[in-house]
């Protein structure tokens, strides 16, 4: 994550190619401002055409930031899903595209009122390191969708990823419809300062607080897709083996390093040593051999690599039982990290505190329902929430007391995989959504028209009043 030390009221920095680029963007909306349906597709085609015509390019760039990257989990929560988003926003074009009616009241009639999309303009996109090509890529997609065009600033910590990005976007893209323009924090500020008709920052809460604040000087509308501790609550009515799979398989999956991980989980106080061997066994099934196997992905920096390793110690000088699955002694120049246990950690230490963003599992023991939703409530509305069981009404208890930005139940992560559903924070966790429909209206103005009749009662209702003019606003209060 990155330095925030800075003041944030700073004087906003300005970056030359950047504003010939928004300016260049801006001017070319101007004279295109409505793009038809095929503009719009081909536009998609050309940005699945980028991706798959150089999948191997972005899969080795991707390795080599991470040092390593699973090619199974680049090829899923890349390639695959930036592709799907640009399928998908193909596939319903022309049904986003229409006006939505909207029902017109009976004092109103026989006007008629719709919800007509309109392109926004010029959308800037500011993209994390975890997931480079799809936090960039599938906003884009929507973007391209609503008839807009796209400035992407990806992160600085895959500086190989974003030069495979700034190319294959520059061969495929007129810099005027997209263009990416890489850069460090410097950039970021710069960025955030311009005066974009909407901003998509996908990053750390703390950051999102600035780029806020950069966007509020120009009344820019943003979408803050943030962070947080996403709990996985196992309920008295789980199968603890189902559960332990689903996640392990969620905080190892990136090892960790994926914003709806799960961050901890609370389990039945008299099932902890069950559910912790669960876990294990599970994370031993799925990689075997962490040392050696390339399924499993290394952490980004030395800086974060310590980071968490700095949480693990602050866990073990507190006292807490900690279980490393798998060795560790062979993988620090690799920057591999097993996935570690810290069974019923004290409350006050970081690890109990921050976001974990790495394969670092606290378990938790909790004693009963309430707790769970207590202990929940006590932190920030968290990005995701997972829970696991059988019992009906004690799910439905928990998702009415807790206020998450998604959830899934009964496994991890894979609601943000579901495209038709909308995908963003609550609280400190984000601001708006994106994914499907709801990333093309998140792009759009959806633009409120009253179409009035011939037949219009309003003249009724002009001056000069009269006995008449009483009537009939009695006669509309009867109705209203
Ligand atoms: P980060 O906030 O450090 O950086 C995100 C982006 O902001 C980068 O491109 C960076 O260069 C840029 N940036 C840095 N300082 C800036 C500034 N002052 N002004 C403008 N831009 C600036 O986040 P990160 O470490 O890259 O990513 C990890 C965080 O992102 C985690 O908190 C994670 O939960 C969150 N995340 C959220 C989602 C989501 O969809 N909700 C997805 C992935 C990651």
């Amino acid at each position: 994550m990155a330095d925030t030390t800075r003041p944030i009221n700073e004087t906003p920095a300005h970056d030359a190619e950047l504003d010939r680029i928004f300016e260049l963007q801006k001017k070319a909306f101007a004279a295109e401002p409505y793009p038809v349906a095929n503009v719009r597709t081909a536009r998609l085609d050309a940005l699945i055409h980028a991706i798959e015509a150089n999948e191997t390019r972005i899969i080795d760039a991707v390795n080599s930031d991470f040092s390593n990257r699973s090619r199974h989990e680049t090829l899923v929560a890349e390639i695959i899903v930036s592709v799907s988003a640009a399928k998908a926003a193909k596939h319903n074009l022309n049904r986003w595209m229409r006006a939505r009616a909207v029902a017109t009241p009976l004092h109103m009639k026989p006007a008629k009122s719709r919800l007509e999309p309109q392109p926004l303009g010029v959308i800037g996109i500011i993209s994390p390191w975890n997931y480079p090509v799809q936090l960039a890529f599938s906003p884009a997609a929507a973007a391209l969708a609503a008839g807009n065009r796209v400035l992407i600033k990806p992160s600085e910590l895959t500086p190989a990823t974003s030069e495979v990005m700034r190319d294959i976007v520059r061969a495929e893209f007129d810099e005027s419809v997209m263009a990416v323009i890489t850069g460090g924090v410097e950039i970021g500020q710069a960025f955030s300062s311009v005066p974009f008709d909407h901003l998509l920052f996908t990053g750390s809460t703390s950051i999102g607080q600035r780029v806020y604040m950069a966007a509020a000087k120009n009344l820019t509308p943003v979408t803050l897709e943030l962070g947080g501790k996403s709990p996985a609550i196992i309920d008295e009515s789980a199968d603890i083996e189902a559960a332990a799979l689903s996640i392990a398989y969620g905080k190892t999956f990136n090892a960790g390093q994926t914003c709806v991980a799960p961050d901890y989980v609370l389990t039945p106080r008299g099932k902890l040593n069950e559910t912790v061997d669960a876990i294990a066994g599970a994370a031993r099934k799925l990689y075997p051999e962490i040392d050696t196997t390339a399924d499993y992905t290394a952490i980004i920096t030395q800086r974060h690599f310590a980071r968490l390793k700095g949480l693990v110690d602050e866990a073990k000088g507190a006292g807490a039982k900690v279980i490393e699955v798998g060795s560790s002694n062979a993988l620090d120049p690799q920057r591999k990290m097993p996935l570690t246990i810290v069974v019923d950690p004290p409350e006050d230490i970081a690890l109990m505190r921050e976001e974990i963003f790495g394969p670092v599992l606290p378990v938790l023991s909790i004693a009963g329902r309430d707790a769970a939703i207590d202990h929940v409530n006590k932190g920030d509305r968290p990005l995701a929430l997972y829970w696991f069981g059988n019992d009906g009404a004690a799910r439905d208890e928990v998702l009415r007391r807790t206020v998450a930005g998604g959830v899934t139940v009964n496994d991890t992560l894979l609601h943000v995989a579901q495209e038709n559903l909308p995908f963003g924070g609550v609280g400190k966790s984000g601001i708006g959504a994106y994914h499907g429909e709801k990333g093309f209206e998140t792009f759009s103005h959806m633009k409120p028209v009253l179409y009035q009749s011939k037949f219009a009662s309003s003249k009724m209702l002009h001056p000069p009043f009269s006995e008449k003019t009483d009537k009939l606003l009695k006669m509309i209060r009867k109705i209203i």
